[in-house]
């Protein structure tokens, strides 16, 4: 039987595993109503996961796997904190009004907010009555569950493009690139703002024509606000030793200077705002 739990403040970078071994599946979750919901844990002074000061809510639950990333304690709701809807909403409440002073909001991470529609739905909804900006990070393989009013409650989506070769794309995440590029389009259609996010890991996402692609594809879109370039780091290492997973870039270093310098040069020379 599931346990209501507390919601903890901390880091993304802390290992949270087992609290609800009850929790359904991440694939079969159904929230529909999104009165309870699973939480990895939030951060309250991030000044990166969008503009301002920042609350970033990790939610737990990813169907992606991919073999660089640094909180694989998301995958799973099994490893989140039950909690409800109400005590995240009465704890951002209480953040409210230095959020607004100092132009910030709240992002929701994870995970993938998209697992937790109804969860996430009820969350951003609140934020937006207390006057905050709002935003999501994801990586748009759910893209379609997002149906206009939860889009409308969105200020800024920070989208993961981790490749644009659909080979590349599977070998780092298990899955399609397609419905990205498509949540993608239908961003730059309504014209949402967007910031990329590119993931640099040397020898794997780092081939000029891989990052072309995502240059090329991203230009046209008047949308997208930036482009970042996210150096792959080791932060998450620890967590696949924890968790007992194979680990297949225990030796890839971050990227250097001169690499991260090349590609941000790739992005500008193809007309993106990049940094
Ligand atoms: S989408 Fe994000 S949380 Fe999910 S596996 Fe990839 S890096 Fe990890």
């Amino acid at each position: 039987m599931l346990r209501l739990g507390n919601l903890e403040a901390g880091s993304r970078h802390d290992l949270h595993v087992g609290i609800s071994p009850d929790a359904p599946d991440e694939s079969e979750i159904r929230d529909e109503e999104g009165a309870f919901g699973f939480v990895h844990s939030y951060e309250t002074a991030s000044r990166y996961d969008g503009p301002g000061l920042r609350i970033v809510l990790f939610v737990s639950g990813c169907l992606l796997r991919c073999s660089y990333c640094h909180n694989p304690d998301t995958w799973h709701l099994k490893d989140g904190t039950y909690v409800s809807a109400q005590q995240v909403i009465d704890r951002l409440g209480t953040f409210a009004g230095a959020l607004r002073t100092l132009d910030g909001g709240l992002t929701i991470s994870g995970g993938e907010p998209l697992v937790q529609l109804g969860f996430t739905r009820r969350i951003l909804a609140a934020a937006k009555q207390m006057g905050l900006h709002c935003a999501i990070e994801t990586s748009g393989l759910l893209g379609e569950r997002a149906d206009d009013r939860y889009l409308s409650s969105l200020d800024l989506v920070l989208l993961d493009i981790k490749s644009s070769d659909p080979a590349t794309y599977r070998a780092v995440t298990g899955r399609d690139l397609a419905p990205t590029l498509r949540f993608a389009e239908r961003l730059a259609a309504t014209g949402k703002p967007v910031w990329v996010r590119f993931t640099l890991v040397p020898g794997f996402t780092d081939d000029p024509a891989n990052v072309e692609g995502i240059a090329r594809f991203v230009a046209p879109m008047k949308n997208v606000e930036w482009v970042e370039v996210q150096p792959f780091h080791q932060l998450g290492a620890f967590k696949w030793k924890a968790i007992g997973l194979d680990y297949k870039l225990a030796d890839t270093q971050s990227a250097p200077p001169d690499l991260v310098n090349r590609v941000l040069e790739q992005f500008r020379a193809a007309g993106c705002r990049a940094r």
